[in-house]
């Protein structure tokens, strides 16, 4: 048995690996399912649009919070996000989990309405590492890597604070095999 309306939420710093550890999860726990969120941030060349995000702009993206279909949204990195409600509820209507890479406002805002999620931290191995992983990555036009780069040690140092799980993302395969054993954990309540 699955516990009830189950929602996974990652939070890192920028470059920790979210996105990579998000696909990684969503391959071998069949039952996870990921938000698509609206941003008005630029996409990324190797992005999707409807896939990644919706990319939508500002004016639809405030209408959207006018209409009530935000779950929560917060400005991040000079940018807004948000998640919809309606997929939350169609994920949970099927008996699936929700799973989503949110910012620490996003984290608490779902927390705070939904107390049974799971918050997990993932974190790189050290800052410097997080800005390789961010040069690597191709960035949109008007991304902000400094921007990223200065919020590193107030989000790792809140993040370490709040979180239920913590991962350190350093070798890869490692992090994936530790996150997986602790979603199964709280899926399906098993104990080791
Ligand atoms: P985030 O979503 O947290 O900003 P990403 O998942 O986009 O981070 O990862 C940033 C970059 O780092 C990507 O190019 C990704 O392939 C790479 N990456 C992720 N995890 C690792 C790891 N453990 N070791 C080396 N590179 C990694
Ligand atoms: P990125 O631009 O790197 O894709 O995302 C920037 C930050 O926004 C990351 O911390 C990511 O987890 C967060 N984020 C992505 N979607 C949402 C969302 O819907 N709501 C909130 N609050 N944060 C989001």
């Amino acid at each position: 048995m699955m516990i009830k309306n189950p929602f996974i939420i990652l939070c890192g710093p920028s470059g920790a690996g979210k996105s990579t550890l998000l696909k990684n999860m969503i391959q071998d726990i069949q039952v996870l399912t990921p938000t698509i969120s609206f941003t008005t941030r630029e996409k990324r060349p190797f992005e999707k649009d409807q896939k990644d995000y919706f990319f939508v702009s500002k004016e639809e993206f405030f209408r959207k919070i006018s209409n009530g279909e935000m779950l929560e949204w917060a400005q991040v990195y000079g940018y807004y996000y948000g998640t919809s409600k309606k997929q939350v509820e169609k994920i949970w209507n099927d008996g699936k989990a929700v799973i989503k890479d949110l910012d620490l406002q996003g984290l608490q805002s779902v927390k705070e309405s939904y107390p049974q999620s799971l918050t997990v931290g993932v974190f790189p191995s050290s800052k410097e590492e997080a800005k390789n992983r961010m040069a690597k990555r191709k960035a949109s036009p008007n991304e902000n890597q400094i921007l990223r780069l200065e919020a590193y040690t107030s989000e790792v140092e809140r993040l370490e604070q709040c979180v239920d799980v913590k991962i350190i993302n350093d070798d890869l395969k490692q992090a994936t095999l530790e996150l997986q054993k602790e979603i199964k954990k709280y899926l399906f309540q098993e104990i080791d």
